[in-house]
């Protein structure tokens, strides 16, 4: 089976979240069981291409027209992890991928649009006819949409299309124009049946398109699936999901356990398995060196994240202090936009003097394994999480999760006094509601029960490490909907 993955992210070349993470992982599954997997992305100036082997020109031009101009790009391609990856690379006068960041500019509706054609173009002209295109989030959603009106009849076949949704509050707002510049008759998609965006009626919405044409479409957990058809998880799409129900299947994410793997991974001190725990002692060791923190008995609480509205901000920076109130430390290691900073470069420079307390405002791949394998607990008060990945790395070094019953987490966190599942399957602490009161509630009880048990800690640390977050079922989920296909 041939399966060509177009996105916006591949981790760790271009990766902003766990879409990346997904995109390579999933990718390497699918190659592990005999599938052959290419990987379209954009050529972002911000990638460090000494990672990649055998990089080189893979067709020196490919004109597109963008409205009444015609665009020259060069197709790359190279190898990463085994994956064989195609770099677009387009001649554009408004530099559409080198611009330093993959998401945040003015025009990422024009230039994700431009890359989605550009990528069937490569695939018409090149006449590589895969079985499967597998597009992801809005930025690839128009391709369902161009193949059915526009490339399947210029001759491009594939068996199926199928649209996985990362996140439903990113939807790709965009105006009828966009789609005429692509070829599209941009007007006749501002319909209720077609593409018009529920709320803003003057505009398309090119997730909406997705959800419309793709054969099938899946989301990345089981109760996310569930909470998308509803008003609240819905972001204005619920009504149309619970119409396409039938082709939408929540399939929760692996995490890769070759590259999240403590016995071996090259960016810990010590290395470690369920089997040799007390090892974990000299990765927290090596955290508290890092962010100079004083030794002690005491618990680290940690949190590895976006400081986007969905990740509760707010409730972290509650965690922080609320942590240190109770006598533990906290290390945060986050990223985001110049105004999501803003609060917590203040909160840093105000606790600059504490030594309980450790905040690095940045994306350090690095420092994240050191964190996972460092930390004691880490916390994740989502206001919503589509899947999750940072509770599945935690659970896999030894590091107890607190996370909000959302999404994803709902799917993967149990907590060890209120959870229904069988006692050897409870690996956390959560709460409901997304307030302080909610957080005070998981966070104090977390730390108590390190203070006070601490056999039973290293009993929850024992079951949370042999848990199975690999790949293996889910990715033979996928294969089964591609072979209905
Ligand atoms: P999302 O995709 O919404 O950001 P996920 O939990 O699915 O959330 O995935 C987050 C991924 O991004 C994890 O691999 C996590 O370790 C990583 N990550 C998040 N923030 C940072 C950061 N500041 N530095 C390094 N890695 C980060």
């Amino acid at each position: 089976m041939h399966i060509v993955h177009i996105a916006s992210e591949l981790a760790p070349l271009a990766k902003v979240g766990g879409l990346g993470d997904v995109i390579h992982s999933l990718s390497k599954e699918f190659v592990r069981l005999g599938a052959k997997v290419e990987i379209i992305i954009p050529r972002y100036d911000c990638i460090d291409f000494s990672k990649v082997k055998n990089l080189h020109v893979e067709k020196k031009e490919l004109v597109i027209s963008e409205g009444k101009h015609k665009i020259n790009n060069t197709i790359w391609k190279g190898t990463f992890d085994g994956l064989d990856i195609l770099f677009i690379d387009p001649h554009h006068p408004k530099d559409y991928f080198n611009q330093g960041t993959i998401y945040g500019s003015s025009d990422d509706a024009a230039k994700f649009i431009y890359f989605s054609k550009a990528a069937l173009e490569y695939l018409l002209q090149t006449k590589k006819n895969p079985d499967i295109l597998h597009v992801h989030d809005w930025i690839s959603a128009l391709i369902p949409v161009l193949i059915k009106e526009m490339y399947a009849p210029l001759g491009l076949k594939i068996k199926g299309t199928v649209l996985t949704i990362h996140n439903m509050e990113h939807q790709g707002k965009c105006t009828p124009f966009h789609l005429t510049q692509a070829g599209l008759k941009g007007d006749s998609f501002l319909k209720p049946e077609k593409m018009q965006d529920p709320l803003l009626p003057e505009l398309i919405n090119l997730l909406k398109g997705g959800i419309e044409y793709a054969d099938i479409i899946t989301t990345v957990s089981p109760n996310y699936e569930q909470e998308i058809k509803t008003p609240q998880g819905g972001f204005s799409l619920d009504k149309l999901l619970l119409e396409h129900q039938n082709k939408l299947h929540g399939i929760l994410n692996g995490i890769d356990i070759e590259t999240w793997n403590p016995e071996k991974d090259p960016y810990l001190v010590a290395n470690f398995s369920s089997k040799n725990i007390e090892k974990k002692q000299d990765n927290k060791k090596q955290l508290r060196t890092h962010f100079q923190l004083k030794e002690g008995n005491f618990p680290i609480v940690a949190s590895v994240t976006r400081l986007a509205r969905q990740k509760g901000p707010h409730l972290i920076k509650h965690a922080i202090l609320r942590t240190l109130e109770k006598g533990g430390q906290f290390v945060l290691l986050a990223s985001g936009s110049k105004d999501e900073m803003k609060e917590f470069i203040e909160l840093k420079d105000a606790l600059k003097e504490n030594k309980n307390v450790g905040i690095c405002l940045d994306n350090d791949e690095m420092l994240a394994h050191l964190i996972y394998a460092g930390a004691d607990m880490f916390i994740i008060p989502s206001i919503f999480e589509p899947c999750g990945l940072t509770q599945m790395l935690s659970l896999r070094y030894g590091t107890i999760p607190i996370a909000r019953r959302t999404g994803g987490l709902a799917d993967t966190v149990f907590d060890i006094d209120t959870s229904e599942k069988p006692q050897h399957e409870r690996n956390g602490f959560t709460f409901d509601f997304p307030d302080a009161e909610g957080v005070n509630w998981a966070l104090d009880r977390a730390i108590n029960f390190f203070n006070n048990h601490p056999k039973k800690w290293q009993n929850l640390i024992h079951l949370g490490m042999k848990q199975d977050f690999s790949w293996v079922s889910s990715a033979k989920q996928y294969l089964n909907l591609y072979k209905e296909l």
